[in-house]
């Protein structure tokens, strides 16, 4: 069923949780892909319910990126979800979530900001304030829906580590399940944004997973020094390509890597043309 407002999704939550049902959320921002379809799966299999959260949030856009030209498909992911097993799509308006003026109003002025040595680095280097969006928004989410469970792509690898320490840090009594990273058959990591590439653009996008899936072949084949693995990708990058971040990183604080190891994970941030792409790759085996 689709809600569109908190009080529909609390009444119908409340009557799960007194029949003592378990409850999954799988918060997207719509435009739903095989990507998102991996999540709802897990959840359709792990709990009783399944809530999939339809927000293309305000808050965790910068100045000057794709809020207004975020896809929007609601029809379409309503039916996907409803296919694949969810209960409840629960689509807010900005106003639902944040008052009348949303943004600096004075009907909503709480956030929950994530730690700053988490943000000052990949995407919230230039996407200030990005991360503080996201947790206020799952932070909301969770206190709408309280699930027991909640599904996070691989895909924003940051966004999974930087919930997992607010969930830790605010004891959050919700249990973060992550998710593999769905990609095409080309390799390229499934994301709403693929949408915005021109054929010639879907072509250059491969570049990501060339970079990442063949620093792993080098580290798998002995190479362990990242200034070495880094090398490797430069032959990859043509001029049309503009290369935001490549950055070998600890898999739970986000620490930088000299060295690549087993809890290293690659991170990678492109700008093709006008679209900025991310995908990261675990060089754990
Ligand atoms: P989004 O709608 O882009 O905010 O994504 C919603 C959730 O789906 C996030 O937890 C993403 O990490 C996850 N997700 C998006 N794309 C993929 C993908 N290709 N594989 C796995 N999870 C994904």
């Amino acid at each position: 069923m689709l809600l569109h407002t908190i009080a529909e999704v609390r009444a119908k939550i409340k009557e799960w949780k007194k029949e003592g049902l378990t409850v999954g959320l799988v918060p997207t921002m719509g435009a739903l892909h095989k990507g998102h379809l991996s999540l709802i799966k897990k959840s359709v299999e792990k709990c009783d319910k399944t809530v999939v959260s339809v927000f293309v949030n305000p808050i965790q856009f910068c100045p000057g990126e794709d809020y207004e030209k975020y896809p929007r498909t609601l029809d379409a992911d309503r039916k996907l979800a409803e296919d694949a097993g969810v209960d409840i799509v629960f689509a807010p308006t900005p106003t639902e979530m944040y008052g009348e003026g949303h943004i600096m109003s004075n009907d909503f002025l709480t956030y929950v900001i994530p730690p700053f040595f988490y943000v000052n680095k990949l995407c919230g280097k230039s996407r200030v304030g990005h991360f503080d969006g996201v947790c206020t928004v799952v932070n909301k989410l969770f206190n709408i829906v309280q699930p027991d469970y909640a599904f996070f792509g691989e895909k924003d690898r940051q966004q999974l580590i930087i919930i997992k320490k607010m969930v830790k840090d605010l004891s959050i009594p919700i249990e973060i399940v992550p998710c593999p990273i769905v990609r095409e058959d080309d390799g390229l990591a499934m994301s709403s944004r693929n949408k915005y590439l021109t054929p010639e653009q879907r072509k250059e996008a491969l570049v990501l997973k060339n970079i990442l899936f063949n620093i792993k072949t080098c580290y798998n084949s002995g190479i362990k020094d990242v200034e070495a693995l880094t090398e490797t990708a430069y032959s990859f990058l043509e001029s049309c390509h503009s290369l935001e971040y490549l950055e070998f990183r600890d898999k739970n604080d986000l620490e930088l890597k000299k060295v690549a190891d087993s809890d290293t994970i690659v991170f990678i941030a492109v700008k093709i043309g006008e679209v900025r792409l991310i995908d990261n790759i675990s060089l754990d085996n």
